[in-house]
């Protein structure tokens, strides 16, 4: 049988961004030199905001279209404290996530092994989510505008943007997700008693999809409600969907909660394949840290983890994930950000190690 090469454009962008996703590269290659049945092709990417501040551009203009070759992105973060942040998100992220229909973001919350969430009262296994974040419209469509700068009348808006097919295809992915979980469990958030319109269209095509899951065990909640609920019931929740903006502040949330954003994975999915997903860890290009040799990797490791999974190279995905746990098990592996003095390098090495060592 021949060996399957996996096409991977790596784009680490800046600060630590650059730092986790050469650390992650080093993890791929070991876990497919431990496989034998795969391999990695990787091109690396240069975009970034070192870069627009060189050109004038983040990344070329046919810069999405490039990475369509490719079979998954992995993206470490983008941004400088020198350079307006909506640039860089509209510059770079945005860029790639819309024209390649990204549309579900998925965002996993756990509290690994060894890891204290901020939350005294929850345990290992208490708090297992996975937030979806509709990622191709809503409140973050870029429509809207300025006028009269400077008057009185300044006028500034923002217009969220909510489409039928955009509600229905993140639903119908979020009721599928919940059904692929043991618990079987959905909860729709939205703010639809302030929020007439697009909200409650949101409600209206929750109720409509799940008619075909009946298996699956829905609720609605309002974002601020919701809120409550994760802080103080946290294992009442398992699949959570809501909007681009309010799944945005749910899931950093939701990272803060499983004990430090250095350890929050996120994908951009484009679930139908048409086009490659994207992989990265939550968290940005903290320069506060870049170069200091701090960086928490186990981020993009478990983003890796995802990428593997959806190459569906799933027993690699399982065997990342299972040396991921036994790294955040042990105290002298935990990175600054977890109250501890290792560094990237120390827990890479680990985490390489681990994948080696089973069979
Ligand atoms: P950006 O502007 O790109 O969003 P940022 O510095 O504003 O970057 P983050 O990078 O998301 O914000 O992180 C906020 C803080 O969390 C950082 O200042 C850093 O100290 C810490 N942090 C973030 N990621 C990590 C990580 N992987 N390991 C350790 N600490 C981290
Ligand atoms: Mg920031």
């Amino acid at each position: 049988m021949s060996k399957r090469n996996h096409k991977i454009a790596a784009i680490g962008g800046d600060g630590i961004g650059v730092e986790v996703v050469d650390a992650c590269l080093e993890v791929l290659h070991a876990l497919a030199d431990k496989d034998g049945g795969f391999s990695f092709a990787v091109e690396n990417f240069d975009w970034s905001t070192e870069r627009y501040k060189r050109t004038g551009e983040f990344m070329p203009a046919d810069g999405a279209d490039q990475l369509r070759a490719f079979d998954a992105i992995l993206f470490g973060a983008v941004g400088a404290p020198d350079v307006p942040d909506h640039l860089t998100l509209w510059g770079l992220r945005l860029s790639i996530c819309q024209p390649l229909d990204q549309y579900a973001n998925v965002r996993p919350t756990r509290v690994l092994p060894g890891i204290q969430s901020p939350l005294r009262h929850v345990n290992d296994g208490e708090l297992d989510w996975v937030i979806v974040r509709e990622n191709s419209e809503g409140e973050y469509a870029g429509q809207g505008g300025r006028s009269h700068p400077g008057l009185p009348l300044e006028v500034a808006t923002d217009v969220s943007i909510f489409t039928r097919a955009g509600i229905e295809r993140i639903m119908r992915f979020a009721f599928k997700l919940a059904q692929s979980r043991p618990r079987k469990l959905l909860t729709v958030v939205t703010k639809s008693n302030a929020q007439r319109h697009g909200m409650v269209l949101w409600d209206q095509i929750a109720a409509e999809v799940a008619k075909e899951f009946p298996d699956v065990t829905w609720d609605k909640m309002l974002v601020d409600a919701m809120t409550v609920r994760m802080t103080m019931d946290p294992a009442s929740l398992d699949t959570i969907v809501a909007t681009n903006l309010h799944a945005d502040i749910l899931s950093d949330l939701a990272a803060g909660l499983s004990g430090s954003i250095g350890v929050a994975p996120t994908a951009n999915l484009n679930p139908e394949r048409e086009a490659p997903s994207m992989f990265e860890p939550i968290h940005g290009s903290a320069f506060d840290i870049t170069g200091k040799g701090t960086a928490n990797p186990v981020a993009t490791f478990w983003t890796a983890a995802m990428m593997l999974e959806h190459l569906d190279e799933k027993p690699a995905a399982d065997r990342l994930m299972s040396a991921i746990e036994t790294i955040t098990a042990n105290p002298d592996l935990h990175t600054p950000d977890l109250g501890g003095n290792a560094t990237t390098r120390m827990v890479t090495d680990a985490v390489i190690e681990a994948v080696r060592g089973r069979n």
